[in-house]
Order: structure tokens, then C-alpha cells, then sequence
């Protein structure tokens, strides 16, 4: 389906699965402005992909999710420069258990400030004009992680905090759909991170069972979470669901019981 017309911001675009979907995005014609910490891998990415896919299509914006402001004028760079927003991808993550607070930042705090943010440039509560927010999760939050337990947390409360929001979206006639993707490992260098004890504190220590969680369950490419992310985005009757992509059973659903006290 072409995107033609239509204006996507992705946190944490410059690298791993963010890449793949900004990629997939400008493939469907659609103009992506990339947000990321990394200046020096976002400068190459766009550089990369304005060979690519011609220039002007693509946009690098160096930020720090987890500062509020700059996240703000990211969001109004992005309109001021394509006149609309339509799609918004709250990707950005990061593993360190050592720095727990910090996950907890960039992890949760930082995806529910980007939705709130989108809601101001796409909802019809302030005028706008719909559009659509997919919010990262991870298959983390359906195990017992022990490598990782606010990792774990955050990845919880990103479910929690969209289905909310996907409620919160009908009943107040937000006219923006919020979705949820929770991939399993995927080949990116998150997934070298969790070795590292500056990352993982106390935690390294259960590194090797990770490893062998890694070797059972298997590693995606990026390719199929982009594949994932373009059906929640070009698919309008998803709204409050949670995608989920594993080895096993490629793309699917997680079902849930209805609502009873
Ligand atoms: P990655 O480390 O390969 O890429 C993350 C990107 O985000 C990098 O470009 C990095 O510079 C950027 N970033 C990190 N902190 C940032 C910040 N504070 N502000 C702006 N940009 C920031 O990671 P990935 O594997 O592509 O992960 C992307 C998302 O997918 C994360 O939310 C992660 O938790 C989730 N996820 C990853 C896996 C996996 O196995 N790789 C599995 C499930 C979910």
C-alpha cells in the first residue's frame, strides 16, 4: 500500500529494527523523519538513504528521547518541515539494568511522552487529523526474564499504557488507531549489549542463559519486524492490539480474555 502523502516520525531510527522500519516506510513513499541520540550513525543512515531513495525524502534529527523538551521540538520540527504527521513509531529502547532508572526513561517514560505528543499533532481532540501510533514492546513482556528485570517492567507497562490509550483513543474520538509490537530476539546490536556489565550490572552474570534462550527460540532479521510494523500501520481495523513476532509463529496476535471484574 503507498504511504504517498503521508509524514512517519520513528524514535531510534538510525539503527537495528528503527532502520528497517524508516527503510520500509520511505519504500511506501511515505516522507520519515528519523529521531535518534546516535548524531554520527544517524548522519550516515539519511546520507545512506537519500542515495537510495532521493533527497528530501528523509530526515535525521539528533535527539535524546528521554529529554522531554528536546523530544517536544522534534515533533514541531517534523510538521514544520512536512506540514502534517500521520504515523508515529515510539521505538526507542535500550537495555542497562545497571542504569535502571535510565531504561525506565527511555523505555516507558519517553514512549508515553511521544504519545502524548503525537495525540497534540494527529488527534482530532486538537483539530488534527487522525493518524496512527505503534509503541515498541517486546516478547520480554510475556516471559520471566531474570537477565533483565526492569527491561521486563518497562516492557509491561508499554502494553498496559497503549491498551489504555487505545481506549482511551475510541471513547474520545481521538481518530488514531494505537497498536503495540512486541518482537522476540531480533539480529540488532541491542542484542549485544546484555554481555556487557556496564549494561546489565549483577545481572551479567545469567548472560549464558540468555544465550541458550537465544539458541531455543531463535533471532529474527529486522526485515520481518518492519513487515509486522507496515500491517499495523496500513491495516485500519488494528487498534489496541498486541502484535507479537516470534521464530515459531512468525506474525501474530497475543488474545485476551474480555474485561470482567
Ligand atoms: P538498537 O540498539 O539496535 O537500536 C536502537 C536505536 O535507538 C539506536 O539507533 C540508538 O542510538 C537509539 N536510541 C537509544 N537510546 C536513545 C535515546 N535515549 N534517544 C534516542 N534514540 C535512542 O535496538 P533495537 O534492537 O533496534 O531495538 C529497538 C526497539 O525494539 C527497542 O525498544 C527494543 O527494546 C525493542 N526490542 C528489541 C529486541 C531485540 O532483540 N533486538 C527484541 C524485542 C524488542
Amino acid at each position: 500500500m503507498s504511504l504517498n502523502g503521508k509524514v512517519a516520525l520513528v524514535t531510534g531510527g538510525a539503527q537495528g529494527i528503527g532502520r528497517a522500519v524508516v527503510q520500509s516506510l520511505l519504500q511506501s513513499s511515505a516522507k520519515v523523519v528519523m529521531v535518534d541520540l546516535n548524531k554520527a550513525l544517524g548522519e550516515e543512515c539519511k546520507a545512506q538513504l537519500d542515495a537510495e531513495f532521493g533527497e528530501g525524502n528523509c530526515t535525521f534529527i539528533e535527539c535524546d528521547v528521554a529529554n522531554g523538551d528536546a523530544l517536544r521540538d522534534a515533533f514541531q520540527s517534523t510538521v514544520g518541515q512536512f506540514g502534517r504527521l500521520d504515523i508515529v513509531i515510539n521505538n526507542a529502547g535500550i537495555t542497562n539494568e545497571k542504569d535502571w532508572e535510565k531504561t525506565i526513561q527511555v523505555n516507558l517514560t519517553s514512549v508515553i511522552k511521544g504519545t502524548y505528543l503525537a495525540l497534540e499533532h494527529m488527534s482530532k481532540e486538537y483539530g488534527k487529523q487522525g493518524g496512527t501510533i505503534i509503541n515498541v514492546s517486546s516478547m520480554a513482556a510475556f516471559l520471566h526474564s531474570p537477565h533483565q528485570p526492569v527491561y521486563t517492567a518497562t516492557k509491561h507497562g508499554v502494553i498496559g499504557f497503549t491498551r489504555a490509550m487505545a481506549d482511551a483513543a475510541i471513547q474520545g474520538d481521538y481518530g488514531v488507531r494505537i497498536n503495540a509490537l512486541c518482537p522476540a530476539f531480533v539480529d540488532t546490536p541491542l542484542l549485544q549489549s546484555v554481555e556487557d556489565e556496564d549494561n546489565m550490572g549483577k545481572f551479567v552474570k545469567f548472560k549464558d542463559d540468555f544465550k541458550r534462550s537465544m539458541t531455543k527460540f531463535g533471532v529474527l532479521q529486522p526485515s520481518l519486524i518492519a513487515e509486522g510494523m507496515m500491517r499495523l500501520i496500513t491495516d485500519t481495523s488494528l487498534h489496541g492490539a498486541v502484535m507479537k513476532i516470534t521464530c515459531s509463529k512468525g506474525i501474530h496476535f497475543h488474545t485476551y480474555e474480555p474485561m470482567s471484574a
